[in-house]
């Protein structure tokens, strides 16, 4: 018996989508469906974090789901748990990474030894479909919200097309900010946007969410960073987006617009720009605040007494240091 997610078939998908981002997934199981509902493998985890992942109705139910047989080959997980165990226990080394284009990034802490962060960089590149592997050097840091990266196996290149729901972005791994684990977050606010709406992206990097709510009437992308908005631009041309799409380099705070949803991807300090949003929004328009926080009140505590709102959702979109997580909140302002 395995623990499953019991939950209607019309979400299905992207609740298994949610859970995979979440690496709540039991992958070693198979889904099972019945006329109604889909079980769905998972790990153990805390119901209150899954009612705030989820916000469909679902149940927790023990199930005797089919195991998967596993290939021959063994995957890049397994061989680094058999090789790397101790590393792996303490924490230095971790099993999941992020697959972006065709480079793999991977996390392995400065303390381990130089030829062991190259052979596991060896291992990925042997293991995992790809054609070049680099590792978290630091945090994302600065304005720009970039991080160092080191160069482990394969080809020493950081410039790839990485492809999500259904458009493809150019994306340097070393010189603009891009995260994978939001694909399914994208997706989520680009089906809210509709054909009449103004879209201001204020920090939109090499443009996921601009391209994302490409059902808009128009989409002003801002962001700080040079290089991002040349990427930005190659992407509103390979997404055949021109028409739709105004990529501005600015700091924000520089720009006056009036937008009818506003998007704010800057997790660690959009707490800075609540008054600038405010400026920028419609009355009735909606805010996509994200912030990092230990729980959804303390995280939208900065919105408090800034104006009249009222919350249309709000969830957990991936968890950011031990306890501590990425929310978002859909915020519509009633009264500025
Ligand atoms: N939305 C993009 C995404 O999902 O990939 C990028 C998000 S990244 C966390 C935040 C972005 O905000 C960075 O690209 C950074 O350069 C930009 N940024 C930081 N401060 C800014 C400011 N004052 N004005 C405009 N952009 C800014």
């Amino acid at each position: 018996m395995v623990k499953a997610l019991k939950v209607n078939k019309k979400f299905g998908e992207s609740v298994r989508r949610i859970l995979i981002e979440n690496s709540i997934y039991n992958k070693e199981y198979k889904i099972e469906k019945d006329n109604n509902y889909l079980y769905i493998p998972i790990y153990n985890i805390n119901e209150e974090i899954l009612q705030n992942l989820i916000n469909v109705e679902f149940d927790i139910v023990e199930k005797d789901l089919e195991k998967i047989k596993k290939n021959k080959q063994k995957s890049f997980r397994d061989v680094v748990l058999e090789k790397y165990s101790n590393l792996v226990k303490n924490k230095l080394v971790s099993l999941s990474y992020d697959h972006i284009g065709d480079l793999v990034l991977l996390q392995i802490d400065d303390e381990v030894p130089y030829n062991i962060r190259k052979d596991i960089g060896e291992l990925a590149y042997k293991l995992i479909p790809c054609r070049g592997v680099f590792r978290r050097k630091s945090e994302i840091k600065g304005e720009y919200r970039v991080r160092e990266i080191e160069h482990l196996a394969g080809e020493n290149r950081t410039l790839t097309i990485h492809k999500e729901n259904n458009y493809r972005l150019y994306v340097d791994i070393a010189n603009v900010y891009f995260s994978p684990r939001l694909g399914w977050e994208r997706k989520r606010v680009g089906e809210l946007v509709k054909g009449n709406e103004i879209v201001i992206d204020m920090f939109s990097g090499v443009g996921p969410f601009s391209i994302a709510c490409k059902n808009a009437k128009k989409i002003y992308a801002i962001d700080i960073n040079p290089y991002a908005i040349d990427l930005l631009k190659k992407n509103i041309e390979m997404n055949k987006l021109q028409h739709k799409i105004i990529p501005i380099l600015s700091d924000v705070r520089e720009v006056n617009l009036k937008g009818d949803r506003i998007i704010m991807n800057l997790p660690k300090y959009s707490y800075k720009f609540i008054d600038k949003a405010l400026e920028l929004v419609k009355e009735g328009g909606v805010i996509h605040y994200y912030t990092i926080g230990k729980d959804f009140d303390e995280a939208i505590k900065p919105f408090i007494n800034k104006c009249e709102f009222k919350i249309l959702n709000k969830r957990i979109v991936k968890s950011y240091a031990p306890r501590e997580y990425i929310f978002s909140f859909d915020i519509k302002v009633v009264k500025v």
